[in-house]
């Protein structure tokens, strides 16, 4: 079978889910048996949102190969448990520097590069994975952010309606709006979704298919309503209704028909409903989980996108160890000695966050004494592992001014420091150590009892690493460093062993959780608060 593209479009309003409906697109055609991928174009000129503020976009989300990309990969892996690469993310910004780099080149000379047909073509060749040609992909799935409509989204669209047009039957176009219901009048609106798909069709582009988000149950007369003003056929309008969680969308499109609709769109024979059995256990685990453990968030962003893959990881490993676990954000800036004991009260667990610069340091250090002191279970991930190390170096080891030099250059203990590989770069994007390096794990250790096995692969975005300066002073007062980068020796993961929990990774195993294969490091530390 050639390769069939699915494209996912949204109107009316931003936040509809779009990653989710793709991601679950992309999980029922799996269970038919099919090679999927799934890629995300944002229409923003940023190369990638790895400089992007967390307030800006939620959370960078990494690849395994190292590219920061938009946080819906992180939907898309956790659903399917494919892994994407550096190309299932690309924004207008990458598309132009491609282009505008062929330019310099000379690769047009003599033309004059525009839009209609540069850009589109670039972006056209992104969609198809002309570089990925021998993944032997079943179905491509691509997602363009934005709202249809947005001047910046055009050109993709434009790129849409061209593969349409080229690709017969292999293309399938989905749009997701939303249906609102007005209080007031006590009903359901349908007209959003008539302008957006409109606009839709005014760029040349009819919906195969409509995902209509709404509230409230929408009854047959809405959807039929749709469906006639649409010319989308009854069938193809399905209807995501709110959710208690993302991860029932799957099997309510699949209820609905969704993977059957596109497989018929396309003409594939629909056959026999995939059971997805692994998937509906796990959907029972999460009904039977209902015994709450409440675990804090130490972490400088106060916005639920910022640290969503932590958050997933965290809820994920506590269905599968039959508990609710309740996320706490405590707000690092706030955090003082005095106040300490009062914020992380009722937590049986804390997890400290990654991020970069100054603020809000101070507070993650006195919660990682407190939790240490009085042996609370605590997870640090990236920073929050560098701000394990400080806050050991200062209280056990005597350095009062132990620091990063990310936040203090002049530190006299500088036991965090910036890489060697860094220091002659200059450059902002893209340039920390990124991706999936192999670590190696120390014989005895929690670490390598935890993952049971000796090496293994993880992601990291970073530019500062526990200085080995220090590593035998740390060694010697309790603090062992038991997973080493086999090549450079580089630190991984610090762990204290005469606590019930408490290890610090350099690298971010919530990028590596997925709902069928939740991580050992988040399931050990759940099973130690539960
Ligand atoms: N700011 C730290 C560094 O660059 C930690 C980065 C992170 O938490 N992702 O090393």
């Amino acid at each position: 079978m050639n390769t069939k593209y699915i494209f996912v479009t949204g109107g009316v309003v931003s936040s509809l889910g779009k990653g989710i409906i793709s991601a679950s697109i992309g999980k029922l055609l799996q269970a038919r048996g099919y090679k999927v991928t799934i890629q995300k174009f944002d229409p923003y000129i940023n190369i990638d949102p790895g400089t992007l503020n967390p307030y800006e976009h939620g959370e960078c989300y990494v690849t395994v190969d190292g590219m920061e990309t938009d946080l819906d990969l992180g939907h898309y892996e956790r659903f399917t448990g494919i892994h994407t690469t550096r190309n299932n993310s690309i924004t207008t910004g990458r598309i132009y520097k491609t282009v505008i780099d062929r330019e310099r080149h000379g690769d047009y000379l003599g033309k004059t590069i525009q839009v209609v047909p540069h850009i589109t073509d670039e972006i056209k060749r992104r969609m198809l994975r002309e570089e990925e040609k021998g993944e032997n992909l079943d179905f491509v799935i691509t997602e363009v952010g934005g709202t249809i409509g947005d001047i910046e989204s055009a050109p993709f669209m434009e790129a849409i309606r061209q593969l349409r047009w080229q690709l017969g039957r292999d293309a399938v176009c989905v749009h997701l709006t939303y249906v609102p219901y007005l209080k007031a009048a006590e009903e359901l609106k349908t007209k959003p979704t008539q302008h957006s798909v409109k606009e839709l069709q005014g760029m040349g582009i009819q919906p195969d298919i409509l995902v209509l988000r709404t509230e409230r149950h929408l009854d047959d007369a809405v959807r039929m309503k749709v469906a006639s003003f649409c010319n989308v056929d009854l069938e193809c309008v399905v209807q995501s209704e709110d959710m208690p969680s993302i991860y029932q969308v799957p099997v309510s499109m699949q209820r609905q028909g969704l993977d059957a609709a596109i497989m018929r769109k396309i003409g594939i024979p629909v056959g026999e409903t995939p059971s997805m059995k692994s998937w509906h256990d796990f959907l029972d685990k999460q009904s039977n989980a209902t015994r709450e453990v409440h675990i804090g968030l130490v972490g400088k962003y106060d916005l639920q996108d910022a640290y969503k893959s932590i958050r997933e990881s965290l809820n994920l490993a506590g269905i599968y160890n039959e508990v609710k676990v309740k996320l706490h954000f405590i707000n690092s800036e706030d955090i003082t000695s005095d106040n300490v004991a009062e914020k992380l009260q009722g937590m049986a667990g804390a997890v400290i966050c990654p991020g970069f610069g100054l603020r809000g340091i101070e507070g993650k250090i006195t919660a990682i004494q407190y939790t240490r002191t009085n042996d609370i279970p605590t997870f640090g991930i990236c920073l929050g592992m560098q701000m394990m190390v400080i806050e050991f170096a200062r209280n056990v080891l005597g350095f009062a001014d132990a620091h990063s030099t990310e936040m203090n250059p002049d530190t006299q203990h500088p036991v965090i420091d910036l890489m060697e590989e860094q220091k002659n770069i200059t450059g902002m994007g893209g340039t920390m150590r990124l991706g999936a390096y192999d670590c190696a794990l120390q014989e005895g250790s929690k670490a390598r009892c935890i993952y049971g096995k000796p090496l293994i692969q993880e992601r990291h975005r970073h530019r500062y690493e526990f200085n080995n300066q220090y590593l035998e002073e740390f060694e010697d007062n309790g603090m062992h460093c038991v997973g080493r980068n086999p090549d450079n020796n580089l630190v991984e993961v610090v762990e204290l062993s005469d606590k019930k929990w408490f290890i610090g990774t350099q690298f971010h195993p919530e990028y590596a959780s997925t709902v069928l294969h939740p991580h050992p490091l988040f399931m050990d530390f759940i099973k130690a608060v539960k």
